[in-house]
């Protein structure tokens, strides 16, 4: 931190963080500080119904806004915003200009706050663009305070946007987040309507990210191509001593990270970003970080700020940080649960059972309701978590499989069995409150021990969605699940409607929708053991999605019934799903060939020379001892085994050269072949196994060479070291 006078450190001691929290963010306090009253008032209105803000109150907002900034030392501007890379995008201006007659001012109008014009040619367009109109617009979000950002002395106002193209396609993560929460209000709000709810005026849904990660010695991470390439080792033997003891979990925090955990805790209070819990994770030097949950807009621009700041207070503390979902093979990878929630703005939870009769017909309702969006979309939210990285993870032995199914708990499960089977009738207040719904709450904490294998877990009044990896951006799967969510609450709807309009009294036309809607998902509820066979069992008997590599998820965006369900919503249009599409299979291609080119690159400018240096040496000394063999008295047997060595150290070499040609050849092939999904395939069919192959070879030769030859820091050097 520098001299800031917002420092929570003052004369050493720690100030309360309620003292400080939102320092570095444009929010209600320095809005009211910073703005006339009537544009204040403007302001919140537009941000509690998303209406447009006229030029007049853009211009004072802008002032305001601008103060507040030079007043904190800030010099440049930047229209914040989440192009389809995966991460964040800024391109910074100065507030400063030169008046006509040459005076130098510090000016930021309206129309800067607004709209923004970065050159979008060098931002992935999927296709959408043709160069001729490379021009894209990031335009304010207003419902996402203004922040900022500080690097050393510098201080930028970074001013959250959306990006979109010229003709008006969204070019972002974060557009179709938005018009997904629109479309699960209107929805939502349309079912409240039949069960009797109609004093509701916005629904949105809430985001709780719980962020898993590794740091390793920068040191170390200096010295491995494959790290720095493509995030994970392509390459290291499993150390003597893995995770098996399972001693890291819960332990205490090393001083060195817990220093850095205090630090990004610190510039993200001062960013308005609640952290709230921190701890060590499953694997050596992997821990978690999770915030307080938010509107799922706000967390997932949230979540990209944490993940921002942890890269740079990492730098600084000469760690790097591990966002990879699989940095370590063999070990624990890192996920990013997103547990997720449907409320009214600034009211009940709509998946929290209540203790009267309607608001736990309610509550089954919307329970309901998403496990037929579940397992309507099972495959578009495959798709929604596929990548490059997540391919390692889903499917392995300690992560959700790549199967979409939903735990329940107990509990949930015997009250739609009861409901099923008939044994409720709605009727009766008595029967609907004995469902034994009011002791959900209390059950919380069981409910996430109870099964840390489901991809989708119920957990008391929100969903847990397991299945998402640490790197990626939350706006993607919180935006699949808000449309499917809109989608099954209006079925949920019209089927209710449709029975009332036939004569059928309310209560019972909701039990028999449920019931039949109950009977109808239930291929989605498991409650067993996810990692286990017979997970894949059910699957294949169920008729549930298997979809086990990327390539295989991404069809499920092929489909025109899938394809359809974000036109109707207004969330996405044909055309921007199919951009979407392009962009991570592009991305997906990149990546692998880029790991299989550093992969090749380390083969044969580290291992393969420090290789052959050892087998060199080696091969001389046993050329001595053979010399020295009748001198000194050596038994053959002795010499045997020394051979021996000495011949399984060459026969794995000149398996790892052949292995090496081979990878050339796998590479050259790759670059040849046009089509996206045949290269993807090829990726996964036998880009990655063949690198696992050589990775076979060369993990067995670490293990055989002298350590002061063998050049690539080791696992147990990069996991056990401090
Ligand atoms: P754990 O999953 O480790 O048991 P918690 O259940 O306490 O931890 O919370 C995990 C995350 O879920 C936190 O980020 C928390 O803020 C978030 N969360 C809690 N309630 C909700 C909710 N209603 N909607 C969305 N996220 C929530
Ligand atoms: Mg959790």
């Amino acid at each position: 931190m520098n001299n800031h006078k917002e420092d929570p450190l003052e004369n050493g001691n720690r100030k309360a963080v309620s003292s400080y929290f939102g320092a570095l963010t444009f929010d209600q306090k320095a809005m009211l500080k910073k703005l006339p009253k009537e544009v204040y008032k403007a302001l919140q209105n537009t941000i509690k119904t998303g209406k447009k803000l006229s030029p007049e109150i853009a211009a004072a907002v802008a002032h305001g806004m601008k103060e507040w900034a030079l007043e904190n030392g800030a010099t440049h501007y930047t229209h914040w915003f989440q192009p389809m890379t995966g991460s964040t995008a800024e391109k910074h201006d100065a507030f400063l200009t030169l008046d006509s007659d040459g005076t130098p001012i510090e000016r930021f109008s309206g129309g800067q706050l607004i709209q923004g014009e970065p050159d979008a040619s060098s931002f992935p367009s999927g296709g959408m663009r043709t160069t001729f109109e490379a021009r894209g617009y990031t335009a304010w979000d207003p419902t996402s305070p203004a922040f900022l950002m500080k690097g050393g002395k510098d201080v930028t106002l970074c001013i959250p946007t959306v990006f979109i193209s010229y003709h008006g396609e969204a070019l972002d993560e974060k557009t179709p987040l938005l018009r997904s929460m629109d479309a699960v209000s209107s929805s939502a709000i349309k079912l409240l309507g039949i069960l009797g709810v109609d004093n509701v005026s916005r629904v949105t849904t809430y985001a709780g990210a719980e962020q898993e990660y590794f740091l390793v010695d920068k040191k170390f991470y200096a010295m491995r191509p494959d790290l720095i390439m493509s995030g994970r080792t392509l390459l290291g033997a499993m150390p003597p001593k893995g995770q098996q003891l399972e001693d890291h979990y819960f332990g205490s925090i090393p001083n060195r990270v817990l220093e850095f955990m205090q630090d990004v805790e610190e510039e993200l209070y001062l960013l308005g970003i609640p952290a709230k819990t921190r701890h060590n994770e499953v694997a050596p030097h992997q821990f978690e970080i999770a915030p307080i949950f938010e509107r799922a807009n706000i967390a997932a621009d949230h979540n990209l700020l944490v993940m921002e700041v942890m890269r740079r207070v990492a730098e600084k503390k000469g760690f790097a940080l591990l966002m990879h979902e699989k940095p370590f093979a063999g070990i624990n990878g890192s996920g990013k649960h997103n547990n997720w929630s449907i409320g009214a703005v600034g009211g009940m939870n709509l998946l929290e059972p209540g203790d009267t009769p309607e608001s736990n017909i309610q509550f089954l309702v919307f329970l309901v309701a998403v496990l037929k969006g579940v397992f309507k979309r099972s495959g578009v939210l495959r798709a929604s978590i596929a990548s490059i990285g997540n391919d390692h993870r889903l499917g392995a032995n300690e992560a959700p499989p790549a199967v979409v199914t939903v735990f329940l708990g107990d509990l949930l499960e015997k009250v739609l069995d009861a409901i099923e089977s008939g044994k409720v009738d709605f009727a009766t207040e008595k029967q609907v409150l004995n469902l034994g719904l009011a002791q959900l709450p209390e059950l919380n904490k069981d409910y996430t021990d109870r099964n840390r294998t489901s991809p989708f877990a119920f957990t008391g009044n929100k969903f847990e969605f397991r299945a998402v990896g640490s790197s990626q951006p939350i706006s993607v799967p919180n935006m699949v699940l808000n449309t499917l969510m809109a989608e099954a609450m209006d079925e949920l709807a019209d089927a209710i409607q449709a029975k009332i309009d036939s004569g059928v009294e309310k209560d019972t036309a909701i039990l028999e929708t449920l019931r039949a809607e109950i009977t109808a998902t239930k291929p989605v509820r498991y409650q067993g053991d996810n990692y286990s066979e017979d997970l894949q069992d059910a699957a294949a008997k169920r008729g549930l999605p298997n979809l086990r590599n990327t390539p295989q998820a991404m069809r499920a965006l092929l489909e025109p019934e899938n394809r359809s369900m974000f036109d109707r919503y207004g969330v996405l249009s044909d055309q921007e799903l199919t951009s979407r599409l392009n962009t991570r299979l592009e991305r997906y291609i990149k990546g692998i060939d880029i790991e299989a080119r550093t992969l090749q690159l380390m083969l044969k400018t580290f291992v393969i020379p420090d290789v052959s240096e050892y087998q060199g040496e080696l091969a001389g000394s046993y050329n001595g001892l053979v010399e020295a063999a009748s001198r000194i008295g050596l038994s053959d047997k002795t010499l045997k085994s020394q051979g021996d060595h000495l011949r399984e150290l060459a026969d794995n070499l000149a398996s790892l050269l052949d292995l090496t040609t081979e990878l050339d050849a796998v590479i050259e092939k790759l670059d040849a072949i046009e089509d996206e999904f045949d290269a993807a395939d090829y990726c996964a069919e036998v880009v990655l196994p063949t690198m696992d192959k050589v990775r076979e070879v060369a993990d067995h030769l670490e293990l055989m060479v002298d350590r002061s030859k063998w050049e690539l820091p080791t696992y147990s050097e990069m996991l056990f070291e401090h």
